[in-house]
């Protein structure tokens, strides 16, 4: 985003005023930078099965923002409000997760930050 905000023709001075906005809505959680693509970075290879029992997949609450990519496919839920962070439903599980078995019902276009995830050196997962 930073990246897109230097590319706009806009005074220096303007584009600093946009950046420190921006970043301010980001602190307080009423906005997010798209996630970047990373790449080159491997998926993580977490055997999820045997562990869910006890970390009923605590990673499908966490918040994180879509990359532009992932928004543009359209493919993933994202929060109306809080655009463009991944949707929560009330219950704080993403909607793309069946609640009965656990699993990820996109997992073939789940997102980046759902692929990257990496629980294995965590005490709870
Ligand atoms: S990535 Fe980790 S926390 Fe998430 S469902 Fe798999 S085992 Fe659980
Ligand atoms: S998209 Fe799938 S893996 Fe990612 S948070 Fe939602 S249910 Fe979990």
């Amino acid at each position: 985003m930073d990246d897109d905000l230097q590319n706009l023709s806009l005074p220096e001075e303007e584009k600093q005023r946009l950046l420190s906005a921006l970043q301010k809505m980001v602190e307080m959680g009423i906005a997010a930078v798209y996630g970047r693509e990373d790449v080159g970075v491997p998926d993580a290879a977490v055997d999820c099965g045997p562990r869910l029992r006890d970390c009923r997949a605590r990673c499908c609450t966490l918040a994180f923002a879509l990359t532009k990519e992932e928004v543009a496919k359209g493919l993933i839920s994202h929060n109306p409000t809080r655009p463009f962070f991944i949707a929560r439903d009330a219950d704080g599980y993403c909607p793309h997760l069946d609640r009965n078995t656990l699993r990820c019902v996109c997992w073939e276009d789940r997102p980046l930050r759902c692929r990257r995830y990496d629980c294995r050196a965590d005490d709870t997962a």
